[in-house]
């Protein structure tokens, strides 16, 4: 039987005949300076063994998957409260619709779209003196990577194009719910989705979806299992854009994907991934990345099938 680091190995060489489909994100200008041809991926396993292939130590933007850890920051420290100001349904709309939240009195459908991150960071910059470097100083701790920053290229891009993001604030202000300076939360959100990791950065700070709440890193639980379970539940059914059910139908697994061209990916009980690739499919997704998921899912599937469940461990995991 191959060992993990084969597997993972054998994923990245499948997964690259997908290389040159897709078109990487240029509405952020500094995103569309990206390579689409760079690819990589990192598996965490819930014992903290890494194993990665192809550039999954390379920095790339994180974007959208920051909305996680914005999420988790924001349930941490408002609890269901939190459940006011934003949903926790799919949108069935583009993450940056204006449409739906007019209709919607102004409360996002979810902590994943555009106007619902929005959201979540204005409750966090009312509960923390600097909440972007307090995220960031999380995603170190949680990686153990003191090295990772803010890239103020990209977040000063995202700032200079905001229109859309603000058109998003100022609505949700004008239905009274945003409570804070929306220059403030606009600059807090973007510094968030500008924070520059690796594959194996990733792999590392979201094991602890995997691991019941428990942080490797940390030595100790950073959520509760319940909230674990809550936090996976809407990677499931809201965290790839509008093809949140293609993908969960196609792997099963719990998501997250940013417009960099990273996804995080979760199988509970075992290991957290994070597979990254420039090139974006139509509806934002990293082509390449949901390829390599998929062939991973796929395998997985087999071999759960081949393998008597209590004799998991050969699989190393
Ligand atoms: N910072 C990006 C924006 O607000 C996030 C986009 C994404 O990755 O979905 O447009």
């Amino acid at each position: 039987m191959e060992t993990m680091q084969q597997w993972v190995e054998s994923l990245e060489r499948r997964a690259r005949a997908r290389l040159g489909i897709g078109r990487v994100a240029d509405y952020i200008p500094a995103l569309a300076e990206q390579d689409p041809d760079r690819f990589g991926i990192a598996l965490c396993s819930n014992q903290g063994a890494i194993y990665h292939a192809g550039e999954a130590q390379t920095p790339f933007s994180i974007q959208s998957i920051a909305k996680v850890l914005l999420l988790t920051l924001a349930l941490r420290v408002q609890g269901d409260a939190l459940w006011t100001r934003v949903g926790r349904n799919p949108s069935g709309m583009p993450f940056n619709s204006l449409a739906q939240l007019e209709a919607e009195g102004g409360k996002p459908r979810n902590p994943f779209i555009n106007a619902g991150a929005i959201a979540v960071t204005d409750r966090l910059v009312g509960a923390f003196a600097t909440p972007s470097k307090h995220l960031r100083d999380v995603a170190r701790r949680l990686s153990g990577n003191p090295k990772i920053h803010i890239d103020e290229n990209v977040q000063a891009s995202e700032w200079q194009h905001r229109a859309r993001n603000a058109a998003m604030a100022y609505l949700m202000q004008a239905f009274g719910h945003l409570d804070n300076d929306v220059d403030t939360v606009l600059q807090t959100y973007f510094s968030c989705c500008a924070l520059s990791m690796s594959c194996v950065d990733l792999a590392r700070a979201f094991n602890f979806l995997a691991a019941e709440g428990h942080a490797l890193s940390l030595g100790e639980r950073f959520v509760s299992p319940d909230l674990a379970r809550r936090i996976n539940a809407l990677l499931f059914t809201c965290g790839m854009y509008d093809a949140a059910g293609d993908f969960a139908y196609r792997t099963g697994l719990p998501a997250k994907s940013g417009v960099g061209g990273g996804i995080v990916a979760i199988v509970p009980g075992r290991f957290s991934i994070c597979a990254w690739s420039p090139a974006l499919d139509e509806r934002g997704n990293s082509v390449a990345a949901q390829h390599v998921l998929e062939l991973l899912a796929d395998d997985l599937g087999r071999w759960s099938r081949a393998i008597p469940s209590d004799s998991m461990t050969i699989m190393n995991i």
